[in-house]
């Protein structure tokens, strides 16, 4: 701060002396906060043709024809099982992936999985930039099929702007309509085949249009509707500038060698319209000023102004731009995909090297390889059977006439085969425990005869009587041992016996 004194006239003719430090902060203080909200710039998206589009269009059908043809694909599981190849049966706790079956035990498989894929989008985000952004996530997919509709029915970029900037008219109303009933009919399946992922498709097609569907598939049929006209249709570029926590930290995994979207400043500066007489012999660079990247962009930046948090990606500038190089007859890629070491070395004069072996890269490899063969490993060696035992709170054990103690437990029994099965059910720990199953016997047995049906959990009221050797505390450790007689499948709960204290 500025000590110096200062001498003015306030402006009523009184003379006053201040500090000019103290006075700036007087006025700092006096002016209006800065505004934290600025209105959105609408972003009109001109079309393009070019290598990046073709491969945008491609990965777009792609990845639509697996979104909506997916639930319709049959995979026959036997009798009583869903034939539905993806399913995501909530109802009955089970979900369906081609041949796997996976049920509740087996969530740590589908957060494994979960967890895999953030790894695996790490690996490629260090690696190649925000591909995943540019070209297959669904805000992006479906932003760029309502912007196909929008261009088919209001135009491109300049008609667009010059209507909506124009008066009310009939013509001006009719496309407005228009677009927006087609993109709702696009949500509107968008929606609907969301909820075929949970529900057999057939059959909710069916009872969806007959009335019959229950109130949670209409309700999320709509809610997914919703979302989707709101996302792809109003939000667009928005949902990827603030919505999405991607952006934040993507930027952790890029370096200065991974390849990104960027602008060759080096041989692109000084830009200007001016005349070029011919390759070295301009002071002007090779971009022309022409804004056509810009009016491409689906989020509505300049590329030129360097790495942004808004890009995301989709190469849709570099064809706007290889275009004008053609006319300009410049070198094409003037923006290109390439990292900015290379543009480093080329704006230096340097070979460019690729160097994709890196410490992030290889720690994320070993961590998708690891995890990926975690994953198999335990999925190879997923137990068929399921056992679980709660024993009972009161009374913890009876005295029976003959001095032996009895516990009471409820045992859970899970047969995950698609055929039925025969179980033995024995404890180990005191060699004088026998097993009751009050429901069909009262007579004390060595181990239990039990028969499952074909995929099913099942509870038994189980009574372990006998006399153990040492009730340490009043408990002794019990196990529960399931077999299968077919396959020698096991399945151990560990358990305890409890008794009175010994002194
Ligand atoms: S700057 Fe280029 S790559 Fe980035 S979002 Fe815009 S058009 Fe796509
Ligand atoms: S399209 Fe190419 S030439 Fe035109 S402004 Fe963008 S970078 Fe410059």
């Amino acid at each position: 701060m500025s000590t110096r004194l200062a001498a003015a006239n306030n402006g009523a003719g009184e003379g006053y002396i201040a500090m000019e430090g103290t006075s700036r902060l007087a006025e700092a203080e006096l002016a209006p906060p800065p505004k934290l909200y600025a209105n959105r710039v609408r972003v009109y998206p001109k079309a393009v043709s070019g290598l990046l589009r073709r491969i945008k269009w491609a990965v777009l059908v792609v990845c639509l024809a697996v979104y909506y043809l997916l639930p319709w694909i049959r995979w026959d599981r036997g009798p009583g099982a869903p034939n539905q190849a993806v399913l995501l049966d909530l109802w009955n706790e089970r979900f369906y992936f081609f041949g796997l079956e996976l049920w509740p035990q087996d969530i740590w498989f589908l957060a494994g999985l979960l967890a895999l894929g953030a790894v695996g989008l790490f690996l490629v985000t260090s690696l190649f930039g925000r591909v995943w952004c540019g070209f297959t996530c669904p805000q992006t997919v479906w932003t760029d099929l309502y912007l196909l509709v929008e261009r088919k029915i209001e135009g491109d970029r300049n008609k667009r702007i010059k209507r909506d900037r124009g008066p009310l008219t009939f013509d001006k109303i009719w496309r407005k309509i228009a677009k927006h009933a087609v993109w709702l009919f696009i949500a509107f399946w968008t929606g609907g085949a969301w909820i075929m992922y949970y529900v057999d498709a057939p059959t909710a097609v069916r009872e969806f249009w007959t009335g019959t569907a229950s109130a949670p598939v209409y309700a999320f049929t709509f809610l997914f509707t919703a979302t989707t006209y709101l996302l792809a249709g109003w939000a667009r570029e928005q949902v990827c500038t603030y919505m999405c926590p991607w952006p934040r930290f993507q930027s952790a995994m890029l370096d200065e060698n991974t390849f990104i979207v960027t602008y060759e400043a080096w041989r692109g500066e000084p830009r200007g319209h001016g005349k070029r007489q011919g390759v070295g012999t301009s002071l002007l660079g090779d971009c022309v000023d022409c804004k056509a990247c810009v009016h491409v962009c689906p989020t509505g930046i300049d590329i030129r102004d360097g790495v942004q948090l808004e890009c995301i990606g989709c190469g849709l500038c570099i064809d706007a731009c290889n275009h004008v190089m053609a006319k300009t007859g410049s070198k094409p890629w003037l923006i290109t995909w390439d990292s900015l070491a290379r543009q480093k070395d080329r704006a230096e004069g340097r070979p460019p090297s690729v160097r994709l072996i890196r410490p992030r890269v290889l720690i994320y490899l070993g961590v998708l390889l690891i995890g990926a063969g975690v994953l198999v490993a335990g999925l190879m060696m997923r137990s068929h059977i399921g056992l679980s035992v709660a024993h009972d709170r009161a009374p913890l054990f009876v005295r029976l006439e003959n001095g032996d103690l009895r516990n009471g437990y409820t045992v859970l029994l899970i047969n995950k085969d698609r055929k039925p099965a025969e179980f033995r059910l024995s404890v180990t720990s005191f060699p004088s425990a026998r097993l009751v199953l009050p429901e069909t016997s009262s007579t004390p047995q060595k181990v239990l005869s039990l028969t499952m049906p074909p995929d099913t959990v099942q509870s038994v009221r189980v009574l372990v009587q006998g006399q153990p050797d040492h009730l340490e505390d009043g408990r002794e450790p019990l196990d529960f041992v399931l077999r299968n007689i077919a396959t020698g499948e096991q399945a151990v709960y560990h358990s305890v016996f409890m008794g009175p204290h010994e002194h």
